[in-house]
């Protein structure tokens, strides 16, 4: 057994002892793939509940992931005592919503239901979001009986703002060394599931993995898994483009999600959503980051003032059309109306009135505007804890003498019509440029009311399953607690060796051909490559012809620049696989591109859902009723379902 495992954030000494071959068994009978904000939450909860866990991450816990950089606001808290509608009328406005940003769905209800218990659990480790210490008393944002602040909308009250999100993930980490029934492996890179009788389809009974400094093997024996690796988590855009020389990716997800767990459950044969979104989107291409790093009425930043260059100021509209004369109106819904599935407020700019000169540019973001509470706010507590703002601007703008009373954030400068909103984000307007390239993600594998996915042992919790975003935890929470009433019940599985064998051949491939000549190609170029096709086969404009060709085309990456890619050691042993990751997900996707047109040529209607899986080569193809998830079996209420599957966790509470 490794004497590096566990050692936390501390690496072995530098140079790290090269051990490729060498294996590690690990008999578990929880394994938690991927410990971010939904993981650690999994692992945390189903070692409670008295069984082994073994909590795996390829990064140390304690900054890995999304969250791992700072959050500044916990969104979709809507079970919270005061939010301005329960989870049950929740649902019905986002079935009935003007912008479908998620299915409304049983995932959807198990996240939000459980979101302000989660919240609570991230408290008891650490996590502050009262203003404890009185510093916003009276502010229109704070409650001041719970001392809770709200963000975006202070009527419904369903997003909380963080006052110590930055450290999010380091209070995650220290909650689960405390749990004694937990193991954390961390710099461990899962590879590949293990599967009863090593083919896809058949139950969970493990998986493989690598350290990434020491390049060691890993072999874990579990009852049960967790995905919880964040799937694409918005990172989709990297499958469309890298750049050694610049960030290429979208800006919501650590670049360190690389699709490995949907490639994983791909190859396992799990079922998959259809939805794979299309077309220019925000993390469209190399520029999906900067906006971030300057003024913008956006996310963290909202409700900021935007004037022109003349100080002239920008009126703000909500998505009904409404002008809103007020900052208070930015951070209220329509009167009569909800904010669920309507953008929020934004500065509305006309490209004519910036053409005619009547607005001139650079514009600023002006938060002098802003009331003092809401002005300290923003600067620190959102920007100071949000990780795409926390360093880059917080502190550098800070260091260097910044006044947020008095100066002003310039926005980025683009041509008028990049500014022309109708409820588009002008402020990602780079993104724009980029239109034949695809961005957003997909909507993951299938997952059922316990979080299980369509293969036997297999959960899948946060991104994974469409469960992103500082709640995330509370599917990663629900989905631990499933998994050990799973894991209580079902004898251990017998691991293939012939599958261990082969999974070890693959992922050693690259080290052991360094010696031969015609391995030439490196990660970056093998990623590259994996763009091309994308860019060329799966842009804005599809066919099932272009699919076809695609597909074709990474088959053949597969079979030949696949095979000459080499690694000089583990770090970039790692790189590789992940690559190798990130061209099955270039294979999902025209999969599932190739399953839609199927469906549009069939004429299958919306009210089925479609379900993708990949076995033995072939695309199986099967539908479910539309809300499948309030029909027999299920019960017909959220509710209902939501208790039934707590029922044992409840009673093994009350019983102490
Ligand atoms: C900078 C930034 C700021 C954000 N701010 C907010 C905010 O303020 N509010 C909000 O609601 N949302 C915010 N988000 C989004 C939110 O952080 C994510 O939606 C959330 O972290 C998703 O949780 P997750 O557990 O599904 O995935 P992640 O937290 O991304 O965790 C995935 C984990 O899987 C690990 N992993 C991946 N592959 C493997 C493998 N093969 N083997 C082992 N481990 C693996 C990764 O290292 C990572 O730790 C922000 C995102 C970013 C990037």
């Amino acid at each position: 057994m490794s004497n590096h495992i566990n050692y936390g954030s501390i690496p072995p000494k530098w140079p790290f002892p090269v051990k490729y071959d060498e294996e590690n068994r690990i008999e578990t009978d929880v394994l938690v793939i991927g410990a971010g904000i939904a993981g650690s939450m999994a692992g945390l909860m189903a070692a409670r509940r008295g069984v082994k866990v073994a909590v795996v991450d390829k990064a140390p816990i304690d900054i890995s992931g999304s969250g791992g950089a700072g959050l500044d606001h916990y969104g979709g808290c809507i079970s919270n005592p005061d939010c301005g509608f329960t989870p049950e009328e929740y649902m019905e406005l986002l079935k009935n919503a003007k912008v479908k940003f998620r299915p409304p769905d049983h995932r959807a209800y198990i996240q939000m239901k459980g979101a302000w218990d989660n919240l609570l659990e991230l408290e008891k480790l650490g996590l502050k979001f009262r203003d404890e210490e009185d510093e916003f008393v009276g502010a229109p944002f704070r409650d001041d009986k719970t001392k809770i602040m709200y963000a975006y909308d202070y009527k419904n009250k369903d997003t909380i703002k963080l006052r110590g999100g930055a450290d999010i993930k380091a209070f995650m980490r220290a909650g689960l060394t405390k749990e004694k029934n937990a193991t954390l492996y961390e710099r461990v890179m899962i590879t590949n599931l293990l599967t009863e009788d090593g083919r896809p389809g058949t139950r969970i009974v493990g998986a493989t993995g690598i350290n990434e400094e020491t390049g060691e093997f890993y072999i874990f024996s579990a009852k049960c898994a967790i995905l919880c690796t964040a799937g694409l988590s918005l990172q989709a855009t990297s499958t469309w483009t890298f750049n050694s020389e610049m960030f290429a990716n979208g800006y919501r997800a650590d670049p360190r999600v690389t699709g490995e767990g949907f490639a994983m459950a791909w190859k396992a044969g799990a079922e998959f959503l259809p939805e794979e979104q299309f077309g220019q989107s925000i993390n469209t291409g190399p520029f999906g980051w900067p906006w971030y790093g300057v003024g913008n009425p956006d996310n963290t930043w909202h409700g900021v003032n935007i004037v022109d260059d003349n100080g002239k100021e920008m009126p703000y509209r909500n998505s009904y059309g409404d002008e809103l004369s007020t900052v208070l109106d930015r951070f209220m819904p329509s009167e009569g109306k909800s904010n669920v599935g309507v953008l929020h407020p934004v500065p509305f700019i006309d490209a004519k009135k910036i053409e005619s000169g009547e607005y001139v540019l650079p514009l600023w973001a002006d938060l002098s505007a802003f009331s003092d509470d809401e002005r300290r706010s923003l600067w620190g507590l959102m920007v100071g804890n949000e990780g795409r703002t926390r360093t880059a601007i917080y502190d550098y703008f800070n260091k260097a003498g910044f006044n947020p009373d008095t100066d002003m954030l310039q926005c980025p400068v683009m041509t008028p019509y990049n500014f022309q909103n109708d409820f588009k984000d002008w402020y990602q307007g780079e993104a724009h440029i980029c239109k034949a390239w695809k961005a957003d993600t997909l909507k993951g594998v299938i997952t059922d009311w316990n979080q299980m996915t369509s293969i036997e042992g297999l959960f899948a919790a946060g991104s994974e399953s469409d469960q992103g975003g500082a709640a995330a935890g509370s599917s990663g929470g629900y989905s631990g607690n499933r998994a050990a009433e799973y894991a209580i019940k079902t004898p251990r599985g017998k691991i293939s060796e012939e599958q261990v064998a082969a999974e070890k051949k693959r992922v050693y491939a690259p080290v052991k051909r360094m010696d031969d000549p015609k391995a030439n190609v490196s990660w970056k170029e093998l990623w590259m490559g994996l763009n091309r096709v994308m860019q060329q086969d799966c842009g804005e404009f599809r066919s099932p012809e272009l699919c076809e060709h695609g597909i074709k085309w990474l088959d053949s990456i597969k079979k030949h620049e696949m095979q000459m890619t080499y690694a000089r050691n583990p770090h970039e042993l790692s790189r590789v696989l992940e690559c190798e990751s990130r061209v099955t997900t270039g294979e999902i996707y025209l999969n599932l591109c190739k399953a839609n047109f199927r469906a549009a040529e069939q004429n299958i209607g919306k009210d089925k859902i479609m379900l993708n899986k990949f076995i033995d080569g072939e695309l199986i193809t099967t539908y479910k009723e539309a809300e499948w998830w309030l029909k027999p079996p299920c019960s017909s209420s959220y509710l209902e379902n939501y208790t039934n599957c707590r029922a044992l966790e409840k009673e093994e509470k009350q019983n102490g």
